[in-house]
């Protein structure tokens, strides 16, 4: 009885907003980046670099993380490394958003351990695209009912 009441409540429990990691050394670019992540109900962490962004990974254990790659300090390419040894961190998508966009950047990017990348500047709807792909199943069913009604 007591079990079946405690399944009973986590039952009811709402879902949690889906969390993103952004680092982004772009002001402007962070801004635009929180707005769309706002409009798909995602909670943002937002950094303009990346000194800490492996300790805040470890610990707010985000559903996803979006990486510029030229960045003050260490680049998204370390980055992304570092994440992918950490196995607190290694299954954590991370995506490359960045204006390196040629054929042999992007097969660097993928080689570092990136999970996919966008090409700056991309179009809102190419963001939420994604973002939509890789996190479809932490977002609440009236998201689908928005997507139908696109
Ligand atoms: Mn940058």
């Amino acid at each position: 009885m007591q079990l079946a009441q405690a399944f009973m409540g986590e039952g009811k429990q709402s879902p949690q907003p889906p969390l993103i990691l952004a680092v982004e050394d772009n002001e402007d670019n962070l801004l635009l980046m929180s707005y769309v992540l706002d409009s798909l109900g995602c909670k943002l962490i937002g950094q303009k670099d990346s000194s800490e962004t492996l300790l805040v990974a470890k610990e707010y254990q985000p559903d996803l993380i979006l990486l510029d790659i030229l960045l003050p300090g260490e680049s998204g390419m370390d980055l992304v490394r570092q994440l992918k040894c950490e196995p607190l961190t290694s299954n954590i998508t991370a995506i490359a958003v960045t204006a390196l966009a040629s054929f042999e950047d992007r097969e660097r990017i993928l080689a570092a351990g990136f999970d996919d990348y966008i090409s700056k500047p991309y179009m809102i709807d190419e963001l939420e695209g994604m973002i939509r792909g890789y996190l479809w199943h932490k977002m609440g069913s009236c998201r689908v009912f928005d997507l139908c009604q696109e």
